[in-house]
């Protein structure tokens, strides 16, 4: 039998002492029972990415890490944010594990989707999506608001699976993929999918936070998905264009009434004149900014050097895949 794969748990953590006590042992024993099980090494880690909180959650993984050998923790010089924490946790285990599941650590994510996820990796899916089943226990508000917030996402040319967050499982492979992405914008959701291999979804019940407070607010939901769009897609730009050809067809049309109208002798002097000039100018100028922002667009997808082409299979051996 192959052995089993090397699992790196990656849990960003900010000001979190009020739940960290309560769901740590929660991660423990979950990798203790997949270690058991035989389907994870028990080389197999939990990772607690401090994100430079200024409570207490520093101090609590650090006395975990003490306590018991699966335990390990890094802390970022400041806060980032939790994209920034999570990448920084994937990267730091990219190179000593085959797995890893990255998750919140306020105990919302059903762990037990962790079994099904090494189920589909050990099937041969390279990444695994938690996926929200129900979100009965969010309130209204909160569900509303993501659910406009994929749909905002998608309609913009940002690829998201819809109702996942950032639990999933992202092999070392594709994990090595993934830092060759090296913009400084992140929105993992819709840079994992644009990496590409095998992935498959698990579904799963979210639940309440068992201890704490949220840290994502309407007015930070707001700022991700304004960063999710303007990192991933040049779509807006396109729409400037678009309207600029509809404003210049307008303009054009009203440039003709005007010049029947003044025919007619139906206007007054001087207003055929000002109305094709006011007409004529306002469609040029937009559209000459849909171009301009096209170049810009461009400009910007290409400073993000993202990699042209990402080989999965070859029909010969080798390390490099
Ligand atoms: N988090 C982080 N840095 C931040 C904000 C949040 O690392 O600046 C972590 C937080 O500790 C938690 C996860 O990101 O593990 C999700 O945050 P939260 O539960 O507050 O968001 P929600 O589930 O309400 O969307
Ligand atoms: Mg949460």
């Amino acid at each position: 039998m192959e052995t089993p794969p090397v699992l790196w748990i990656v849990i960003p953590c900010y000001n979190e002492e009020a739940v960290l006590p309560v769901t740590a042992p929660m991660f423990l024993n979950k990798l203790r029972s997949l270690i058991g099980g035989g389907s994870v090494s028990p080389l197999s880690r939990v990772l607690f990415v401090n994100d430079g909180s200024r409570d207490g959650t520093w101090e609590l993984i650090s006395s975990l890490s003490r306590e018991d050998e699966h335990f390990l923790g890094i802390s970022q010089s400041r806060n980032r944010g939790h994209q920034s924490a999570v990448l920084a946790g994937l990267m730091e285990a990219r190179d000593r594990c085959d797995i890893t599941i990255s998750i919140d650590c306020d105990g919302q994510d059903d762990l037990d989707a962790m079994d099904r996820m090494v189920a589909e990796y050990l099937d041969g899916a390279e990444v695994v999506y938690g996926v929200r089943a129900a979100r009965d226990t969010d309130t209204w508000f909160k569900r509303s608001t993501a659910q406009g917030f994929y749909r905002l996402l998608n309609a913009m040319g940002a690829e998201v699976v819809y109702n996942h967050a950032d639990y999933r499982l992202i092999s070392a492979r594709v994990l090595r993929h993934l830092a060759e992405y090296r913009e400084v914008n992140l929105f993992l959701r819709g840079l994992v999918p644009l990496v590409g291999f095998k992935s498959a979804c698990v579904y799963y019940d979210r639940h309440e936070r068992l201890a704490g407070e949220s840290h994502y607010p309407l007015k930070k939901m707001l700022g991700l998905a304004f960063d999710g769009i303007t990192s991933l897609s040049v779509r807006p730009i396109r729409l400037i264009a678009g309207f600029g050809a509809l404003v210049s067809l307008l303009g054009f049309a009203g440039i003709v009434w005007a010049i029947v109208s003044a025919l007619l002798g139906k206007t007054v002097d001087g207003w055929a004149s000002t109305v094709c000039i006011v007409c004529f100018l306002g469609g040029v100028q937009l559209l000459s900014l849909g171009v301009i922002g096209e170049y810009v667009g461009k400009t910007y997808l290409e400073t993000k050097q993202r990699p042209r082409y990402i080989i999965s299979e070859r029909t010969w051996e080798c390390d490099e895949t």
